[in-house]
């Protein structure tokens, strides 16, 4: 058996949209964005599988227009999301003055699992967490024969994994693993799959509220899980390395934020943004953030809303790591108390998980990783 998506069954929901759409004219504005999306999300999904190069001509496309476009763009975005969210992930980043950014991505040992085996170590891994209904959700999706994973190796993504959602006709996640051959494809995996079991227990509407800016928890939250996992099976070296790279993409995340930031500040202030002036207000901070032109093409080419999304989320878990060392259940369960939360603001959420103040808290717990890396890296 293999792990492909469905086509066939892509294409008829397709048409079915299609269908539904053209006979139902007067659709409700929230169902009818839901059903664009489905739409937009198989036509994405079909590129990926027939490896057309749509991904690139669009990537093209927007490089031929100008920065100052592209930073009107991500204005308008970047209005959406609360301020308070944003005041708090600039602050932090002075807590990068002391972090050595490496990749060592090059250097982490080249595992050549089939997809079969990645799979299995999977199903091991969620096992271990001893949730019988995360396991039952997992072999949902992961069942060669229900293909809804996909495994891809592709060097033109911008990503090592990616959940689609599907509304219509068939409400469901669809998961694509882009394979790089070391053992971040593990924790790739368990992210992915963490969205998919997670997800699923989601209401309509879901991503109207603040919570959006929670949904990458569940995801950093298992590939901590991973780590822990990994340290009963694996010599301690090793899974610094693993920890140390999965660190390194998250500061590649904030770098891109901070970056955009920048940009959008000095659009609101003089209409004018160039890398230039960009790259010398960060080394005035003393602040190890680099930018050149493709950065900034990169970092405005992406909706500010997903990097707010990452940091906030890296946030909160950061918390939850805390706690895990006292008490790995009450952690645990905090995290699904968050996850499933029905309150409507951050604030709220927290404060009745006992999280009073994360700008506070997340500067003491980043400060201290950055200084356990550092540590044990040198
Ligand atoms: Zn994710």
């Amino acid at each position: 058996m293999e792990y492909t998506w469905d086509m066939d069954r892509l294409c008829k929901y397709e048409t079915q949209i299609k269908r539904f759409m053209a006979s139902n004219k007067h659709l409700k504005k929230e169902i009818k964005i839901e059903l664009q999306m489905s739409l937009q999300n198989i036509r994405y999904m079909k590129s990926l599988f027939y490896n057309s190069p749509n991904t690139m001509s669009i990537f093209k496309q927007w490089k031929m227009n100008s920065i100052q476009k592209l930073v009107k763009v991500a204005f308008q975005n970047n209005e959406k999301i609360p301020t308070d969210l944003i005041d708090m992930a600039m602050k932090s980043a002075s807590s990068f003055m002391e972090y050595d950014a490496c990749d060592f991505n090059q250097s982490l040992p080249r595992c050549n699992f089939s997809n079969q085996e990645l799979v299995d170590m999977s199903e091991d891994f969620f096992r271990w967490i001893g949730h019988p209904s995360y396991l039952e959700k997992f072999s949902k999706y992961t069942d060669p024969k229900n293909h809804l994973l996909q495994f891809v190796k592709k060097d033109d993504l911008y990503y090592s994994g990616i959940t689609m959602p599907l509304f219509y006709p068939n409400p469901g996640l669809w998961i694509l693993i882009n394979r790089e051959n070391t053992l971040l494809d593990f924790f790739t995996l368990n992210h992915e799959c963490a969205h998919a079991i997670m997800s699923s227990e989601e209401t309509a509407g879901y991503d109207q509220t603040e919570h959006f800016f929670l949904k990458e928890l569940e995801g950093y939250y298992f590939e901590f899980l991973t780590s822990q996992y990994l340290k009963e099976k694996l010599d301690k070296k090793t899974v610094i390395q693993l920890e140390t790279q999965n660190f390194f993409n998250f500061y590649l995340n904030f770098n891109r934020f901070y970056i955009t930031q920048l940009a959008l500040y000095m659009y609101q202030k003089k209409r004018a943004v160039s890398s230039f002036s960009i790259q010398k207000f960060i080394m005035m901070k003393g602040l190890p953030f680099e930018i050149n032109e493709t950065e900034l093409y990169n970092a405005l080419l992406k909706n500010p809303n997903e990097d707010v999304r990452y940091i906030v989320s890296y946030f909160v878990n950061l918390e939850l790591e805390n706690i895990y060392k006292e008490d790995p259940e009450k952690s645990f369960w905090q995290f699904e108390n968050i996850r499933k939360s029905k309150l409507n603001s951050i604030d709220e959420i927290l404060k009745a998980n006992g999280i009073t103040n994360l700008e506070q808290t997340s500067q003491l717990s980043l400060q201290k990783k950055i200084e356990w890396l550092n540590e044990n890296n040198e």
